[in-house]
């Protein structure tokens, strides 16, 4: 029986990946140093894998950055307006497209996905031109097999890269892109031929939009992709993989039927079709890859329930096709809980990070071939059980208040327009109020000083007079700007989510539990365990304190319940949307906490909104449904002249914007700049959205300071297709990546824009 690990996390158990790559970006280290890092990374992954006895270890899961803008650089599909000359890709060209640069800046990065991970979105058209440009992925291949651990290579599949990418600038929007495969798969061909050449014998190609709803023509790209490469494939194993849902059964059909294909992966996680369909016919000769151990969760697998879904698949694939895996790539969850030190015992007793996992696996694989390991598999329903009967995890009074809330609505008694003219009579801002999303830049020192205070090396007075000076010190560099409303910069928090949670009572949380999100940046999710409460007030202090420094209005800064949720492990013993309406509870009793303390304005973040929506179409209804229920419940009670504004991180959210109208907020700010103002298109399209809005006028992901007129010209494009009364002006997303040196000018040119445009209306 063998075993089989779709993906590994890159960034280290200690985030040495991270620190390497800014290192380098911050020219303290050179190109050398981070290649270096990088490749013991990789040997320790190999080591590790193969120690644990896993037969089937992939390789160029690695990246410096994402897996498709690996692939980007594979194919050579470089933008123009990065002036690469050809060659094979450096650091100067691939950081440029994943950053962008001085003069250039960043390709558009979206959600792979319904997961918190970002990839860089290819730009292709019909000129661009195609070539064999990186050739990591052998590269990689040969490092491994020198450590003598013949992997699988993994390679992002044809389709899903077509399908996940955009028409370059200036293509039309209506560009067939799937009419670039046979431009892109000369260069697949030669991949496959090197790896062939370097020994490979298995090689897996990640095909995930399987599971999306597709088209017949979307399909029929499937059979010819695969038909076309066959023979380049011939002599080699190919797995393809699938994962994040189910296939449907269309997709079924066209999968098991692909040429040149030895094995297929599935989650069966939260593919909840899968098994059926595989009952219904799998295609006899052909492996199967049950990925029954969850890439996207920290729960340890209930070995038991596994291994009776594995034998339940043995008896239709027969014994020596079944391939135990995992779900899908470990990257989307925690790395190793070894270095969990001072978690609870019994809470880490009932999880399992990456390293775990792939024990996990390796074990359901030797229990399978009748070896089993008895005290492995009795300490882990030891586990399961303690989890399932843990007073920790319940708490009744949260349960009932969560259950009564279903089914029922709860949004403000006033309607938008006439909340806006009492919330004006109030705050009196002018025409194109000025705002930003919330954090100020976090500086070192900052840093420093929470890290000292978490660890008891500073008192609580030094800690609270420090971060006050930072208040103070962002809210005059506000006023000094001219901005309308006010944020207090958030130098308490370390994250959005993880400062809430660690608050709430339900949430646990590792010291060392990173997720990649883009680039080198990590997230860190609190794992909710238990039913949740909210103890005491959690911002109400700071947010006072912030806004008796001022005579403009403070915006209190939450994050809302579907965020917290979205962002977090969650639990896998209860729905998702009971989880969501314990938070939504906990989160009204502090928007009333903080109106009542006098804070006019207060956001609450919805930024992961719209990555739980799940893959699948027939499924969207009922999660918006709860989402948006779950975030008007957080503020249905407060006052008319209490404006509540949202932010949201994205801007592709036109299917979804009556769902965002239905949220009800006064005011929403949201991501624009980094994808052409598409989401403009929508109002052009002719919605009306009544509140208050602010697409981002520059991009924050970005170093590159925006010019006045630029802001100005991105300001008038929105004043085409939206009042002018309800438009906002306001950066992308929160400033706490950046730096000062790029904060002021960026948003003295902001201020400047709206005040010139103003001057003009
Ligand atoms: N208020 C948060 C901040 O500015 C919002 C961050 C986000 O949307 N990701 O940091
Ligand atoms: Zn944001």
């Amino acid at each position: 029986m063998a075993s089989h690990i779709v993906g590994y996390p890159r960034m280290g158990p200690k985030r040495e990946l991270k620190f390497a790559l800014e290192s380098f970006w911050d020219g303290k280290s050179s190109a050398e140093d981070l290649e270096k890092v990088a490749a013991d990374l990789r040997v320790s992954i190999w080591k590790q894998m193969a120690a644990a006895g896993i037969k089937y270890i992939p390789s160029n899961t690695f990246s410096y950055y994402d897996q498709v803008l690996d692939t980007t650089a594979m194919l050579g599909a470089v933008p123009e307006r990065y002036s690469w000359t050809g060659g094979e890709i450096g650091f100067s060209t691939y950081f440029s497209m994943a950053r962008g640069n001085a003069s250039v800046p960043a390709m558009e990065m979206t959600k792979w996905f319904d997961t918190n991970y970002h990839f860089i979105v290819p730009e292709l058209g019909p000129n661009t031109k195609f070539s064999y440009a990186s050739h990591k992925a052998v590269t990689e291949y040969k490092e491994a097999k020198a450590l003598g651990i013949d992997t699988v290579p993994v390679l992002v599949g044809p389709v899903t890269y077509l399908l996940l990418s955009k028409p370059a600038k200036g293509v039309e929007k209506t560009f067939p892109l799937l009419s670039l495969l046979e431009s892109i798969l000369p260069v697949y061909k030669e991949v496959i031929a090197e790896l062939k050449a370097a020994g490979a014998s298995w090689i897996q190609f990640d095909e995930p939009t399987l599971v999306k709803d597709l088209d017949s023509h979307q399909l029929a790209a499937f059979s010819k992709a695969y038909a076309e490469l066959e023979s380049a494939l011939s002599g080699l194993n190919v797995v393809i993989e699938t994962y994040f849902a189910d296939v449907t059964a269309e997709a079924y059909k066209t999968l098991i039927s692909l040429k040149g294909v030895t094995g297929f992966g599935f989650d069966l996680v939260r593919g909840t079709q899968t098994l059926e369909l595989i009952k219904s016919g799998f295609p006899a000769g052909k492996y199967l890859f049950a990925g029954v151990v969850d890439g996207r969760n920290i729960w340890a697998n209930d070995l038991a329930a596994s291994l009776t879904t594995l034998a339940a698949l043995e008896s239709v694939v027969g014994k020596d096709k079944l391939v135990v895996s995992t779900s899908c790539s470990l990257m989307h969850t925690a790395v190793d809980l070894i270095n969990e030190t001072k978690l609870d015992s019994e809470i880490k007793s009932w999880l399992a990070f990456a390293a775990q996992k792939v024990v996990e696996v390796n074990a359901l694989a030797k229990a399978l071939a009748g070896q089993k390991d008895e005290a492995f598999f009795s300490a882990n329903a030891a586990a399961q059980a303690s989890r399932r009967s843990s007073p920790r995890v319940t708490n009744e009074e949260v349960q009932k208040a969560a259950t009564a809330l279903r089914g029922s609505d709860h949004r403000r008694a006033t309607p938008v327009s006439a909340r806006l003219d009492a919330q004006q009579k109030k705050l009196n801002l002018p025409l194109l109020p000025t705002t930003t999303i919330g954090s100020f830049p976090q500086t070192v020192e900052l840093r420093r000083v929470r890290r000292e205070y978490k660890a008891n090396k500073i008192s609580e007075e030094n800690y609270v007079n420090a971060i006050k000076e930072e208040i103070s010190k962002v809210v005059k560099l506000q006023e000094e700007l001219d901005i309308d409303v006010l944020v207090h910069g958030e130098p308490e928090r370390n994250d959005m989510v993880e400062y809430f949670g660690e608050q709430l009572s339900g949430f646990a949380f590792t010291a060392n539990g990173w997720v990649q999100s883009y680039g080198s940046r990590c997230v860190k999710p609190p794992i909710i365990y238990g039913d949740v409460s909210r103890p005491k007030p959690m911002t109400v202090f700071w947010s006072k304190l912030a806004q008796s420094m001022t005579a403009r209005p403070m915006k209190g800064m939450l994050t809302g319940p579907v965020t917290i949720l979205n962002w977090s492990f969650v639990r896998n013993d209860q729905p998702r949307f009971e989880t969501c309406y314990q938070i939504a509870l906990a989160i009204k009793k502090e928007v009333e906490d903080l109106e009542a303390g006098g804070i006019q304005v207060i956001q609450i973040d919805e930024a992961a909104l719209r990555e739980g929506l799940p893959l699948r179409k027939s499924e969207h209804a009922f999660y918006l449904d709860w989402a948006v229920h779950s975030f008007r419940i957080t503020n249905c009670g407060v006052q008319d002249t209490t404006q509540i504004h949202t932010h949201m991180c994205y801007s592709n959210f036109n299917d979804i914007i009556h769902s965002i109208i239905n949220m009800d907020a006064d005011v929403i700010t949201i991501e624009n700049s980094r994808s052409d103002e598409k989401l403009l298109s929508v109002f052009r399209e002719g919605v009306v959205y009544g509140a208050g809005i602010g697409p981002g006028v520059y991009d924050i992901h970005s170093p590159r300071i925006p010019s006045t007129e630029e802001i100005a010209d991105r300001i008038n494009k929105m004043l085409a297709v939206l009042d002018t009364n309800v438009l906002w002006v306001n950066p992308d997303c929160g400033l706490k990546t950046r730096k000062y040196t790029e904060v002021k000018p960026a948003l003295t040119n902001m201020v400047s824009a709206a005040k010139l445009i103003r001057t003009q209306l």
